[in-house]
């Protein structure tokens, strides 16, 4: 994968004139829904103390048709009554130009643009345009599909418009296998991101990624385990009955305890290049940790087949099994950007180990056998 150009000069939290810094603490309703709604979300949220800035989608991009579509302009009073009363600076989400320039007469603090618009060059330029010479924070969200350049390319024509004070948030991506989340938050996507442009501050939004309200502890750790610069939160005053991404969100009360059960890492120290090296190689280490959780994992699930087989008297041999392994691999990397040589090299060395360890749970006296065999055949696992 060759590098990405450097060319977006963000500025960090600290230096967007608002007070804020890492960790940046976003919270509040997915949709604004009634003023009712807004206000206890808000007032209860600054009750906990734990975040700075509100969100709320006043223009909500729904899948389909015949869902509530958000409260719109009319949302935009409440959303100033949360300033004034809380003193949290409050933010939502635009796709047009007349949001841009609703959000705008109403002094909304910052911005945000959609995981389904960023893929879509003619709305973000019609954004960014819209921003032109305007001096407001905007967030951009991982396109939905796993597309760096879509990505890069939105945070870019903002730039290109003038706007400094940018950010990432990274919401995970639609992926056509069955993940244990709402979308795969693929964390190669913003690490690659961070990698490209070390001083872009990039949110994670555990909200959209994990999609259930259960999951987001662990997401949400992750995310700052990664360094990343903040957390996203969905956050609604009765959760049981928001009229959007119901399953997702806690009480402010509830997200209050979220973040005290989290670990926050420590402040980097100041000195800029090395501070980058090391945080490149904290990420380096993550990632190599993860791989090495993973295969211990996929292989005691491989010892589980072994003696499944073993039970039902099936044969370890099941080369169109293997087949297909290697063909959805191979697309991956394809798509990721790897090498074919090395992932056929990387998942052979697994296919090995594999047999192995299910030659061993069969308690066969061949191993050595049975495995070089099996090598040639190609197992499932
Ligand atoms: C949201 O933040 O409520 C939202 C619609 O998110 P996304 O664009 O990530 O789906
Ligand atoms: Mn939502």
């Amino acid at each position: 994968m060759p590098a990405e150009p450097r060319n977006l000069h963000p500025l960090p939290f600290s230096h967007w004139g608002l007070g804020l810094q890492r960790p940046l603490l976003i919270a509040g309703p997915c949709s604004a829904e009634s003023e009712a709604q807004v206000m206890a979300a808000a007032h209860r949220l600054a009750a906990q103390g734990k975040s700075r800035v509100f969100r709320a989608g006043l223009w909500k991009p729904r899948t389909r048709p015949g869902h509530f579509e958000g409260a719109g302009t009319a949302a935009l009073p409440w959303l100033q009554r949360v300033k004034a009363e809380t003193g949290l600076l409050t933010m939502t989400e635009v796709a047009t130009a007349e949001h841009v320039q609703a959000a705008l007469d109403a002094g909304i603090d910052m911005l945000w643009i959609g995981a389904r618009t960023t893929p879509n060059p003619f709305s973000v330029q019609e954004i960014a345009d819209a921003l032109r010479g305007v001096d407001i924070p905007v967030l951009v969200k991982n396109p939905i599909n796993p597309d760096l350049q879509l990505w890069i390319g939105a945070l870019e024509r903002l730039e290109h418009a003038g706007l400094k004070r940018l950010a990432a948030i990274h919401r995970g991506f639609s992926w056509f296998e069955r993940t244990p989340y709402r979308n795969s938050p693929m964390w190669e996507f913003p690490i690659r991101l961070k990698a490209a442009f070390p001083e872009l501050e990039i949110v994670c939004d555990p909200s959209h990624i994990a999609g259930d309200r259960n999951k987001l502890g662990a997401v949400a750790q992750q995310a700052l385990d990664l360094g990343l610069s903040g957390l996203m939160l969905e956050v609604h005053p009765d959760p049981a009955n928001a009229c959007s991404d119901a399953e997702q969100q806690v009480t402010p009360e509830a997200y209050g305890e979220l973040i005290d059960s989290l670990i926050f890492r420590q402040a980097h120290p100041t000195a800029p290049m090395r501070d980058q090296l090391e945080e490149l190689r904290d990420l380096i280490d993550q990632l190599d940790e993860e791989i090495a959780q993973k295969l211990g994992t996929r292989m005691d699930i491989a010892e589980r087949i072994g003696d499944h087989k073993r039970l039902h008297q099936v044969a370890i041999l099941q080369p169109e099994r293997w087949e297909r392994i290697m063909h959805r691999q191979l697309r991956l990397a394809g798509h990721l950007g790897l090498s074919e040589a090395f992932v056929k090299e990387f998942m052979d060395a697994i296919h090995r180990e594999s047999i192995r360890r299910q030659t061993a749970a069969q308690g066969d006296a061949k191993e050595t056998e049975g495995s070089q065999a099996l090598r040639v055949n190609g197992a499932g696992g």
